[in-house]
């Protein structure tokens, strides 16, 4: 080799070439990962340097991928380690090539390349690695950084990266479903609540008086129900006006929650000024009570109504209806019997609780023709 073909050698790696290189695979990783994220390895000789320098490079440090040759400063080629190995392994193979410029040596073992912008993704580069032919699997990959600056990539290093992300997704995918599920399950409260008074509202009343119908017919227990309607709320918004009314049904329905405490129990809001209170195994003398001790609590709320025919203060009126159903039985009997009864707490003067007892038999049994 001439004098002038070695100070044209040009080596990139540092120098003295490090034992190991650090870990393939940096911890900042992200399921967006490019190549350029990963470990690269930057060596580099011109392509007129003598094999020995890439037999040194290669056993100083047994990690490197390759090596990437080039002439005149732009690229020209690339040599995984294996292949080098491989091809100087053979016989007169290192008094062949060790004295000769690496350039020959490429010409014999030169393969197909696979070259990437560091701006692909790595999964995108794992798809297109793994699409090249089964003896190339394991080729370093070229990433291209720049117009005229290059790297090799591992492909163990890549399949690890690849591997990281998708450990990564998994665990996203595991989070979002989680996330998900509590998002729906807040959607599906949130869609079971009246908005004004908070508590249930008319869809979820049907739903819960239907499912605690169903087993108190199968257990053959009581199944009570109470109606509550605001006396004379008309007047009530006429006087105070509309969001007066409103605060007014707020604060009744936290008064009623507050007297049915039984985890089974469900206060809801039936229509406009009118709630309903369902109670699962119980009787009649007990919903009774219930609904005299909340037309006392409502009273003792002390909300003025300065228009009521009754009292100063806002009062309610309230239906008791009780049923021991029977599968045959029908549920819009037990709520048409409250009904009533509202009704003629109403007609009794207001302020005041009725009850419907027995629900007569021809209201629960299914309808004639
Ligand atoms: P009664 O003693 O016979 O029950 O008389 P009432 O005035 O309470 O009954 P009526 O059915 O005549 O009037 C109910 C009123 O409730 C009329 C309506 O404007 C009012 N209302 C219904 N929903 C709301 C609401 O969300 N907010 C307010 N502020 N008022 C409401
Ligand atoms: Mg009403
Ligand atoms: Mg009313």
């Amino acid at each position: 080799m001439s004098a002038s073909t070695v100070t044209r050698c040009r080596t990139v790696f540092p120098n003295p070439l490090p034992s190991a290189l650090p870990s393939p695979v940096p911890t900042e990783l992200g399921i967006d990962s490019t190549l350029q994220d990963l470990q690269l390895s930057d060596f580099q000789l011109d392509a007129n340097c003598h094999a020995q320098q890439v037999t040194q490079a290669f056993e100083h440090n047994p990690l490197l991928p390759g090596v990437i040759l080039t002439e005149s400063g732009q690229f020209w080629g690339a040599i995984s380690q294996r292949r080098f190995w491989e091809r100087m392994s053979r016989p007169y193979s290192l008094a062949l090539f060790q004295g000769r410029a690496i350039r020959f040596l490429y010409k014999l073992v030169q393969t197909e390349l696979l070259c990437l912008s560091g701006t692909t993704s790595v999964i995108e580069a794992v798809q297109l690695s793994l699409q090249r032919s089964p003896e190339l699997l394991y080729e370093p990959l070229v990433v291209q950084l720049g117009s005229q600056t290059y790297r090799l990539l591992d492909a163990h290093h890549l399949l690890v990266a690849q591997s990281k992300i998708h450990q990564m997704t998994l665990a996203l995918l595991r989070q979002s479903s989680q996330q998900l599920e509590v998002a729906n399950l807040d959607l599906q409260r949130l869609a079971s609540l009246d908005a004004l008074t908070k508590v249930a509202n008319r869809r979820h009343f049907n739903e819960y008086l239907a499912s605690v119908w169903q087993q108190a017919a199968q257990f053959q227990s009581s199944l009570s129900i109470i109606l509550c309607d605001v006396d004379f709320f008309k007047r009530y918004n006429d006087t105070y006006g509309h969001l007066a009314g409103d605060d007014c049904l707020q604060q009744i329905a936290q008064q009623l929650c507050a007297t049915v405490k039984h985890s089974t129990c469900l206060v809801a809001r039936y229509g406009g000024e009118e709630f309903a209170v369902v109670l699962p195994q119980t009787d009649l003398s007990v919903a009774r009570e219930l609904a005299e001790a909340i037309r006392c609590q409502i009273a003792q709320l002390a909300i003025p109504h300065a228009t009521s025919s009754l009292s100063e203060r806002v009062t309610l009126s309230l239906g008791v209806a009780t049923a021991v159903p029977t599968v045959h039985s029908r549920l819009e009997a037990l709520v048409d019997a409250a009904d009533r009864a509202l009704y003629a707490a109403k007609s009794q003067g207001r302020n005041c609780v009725s009850i419907f007892e027995p629900v007569p038999t021809d209201l629960l049994m299914p309808e004639q023709g």
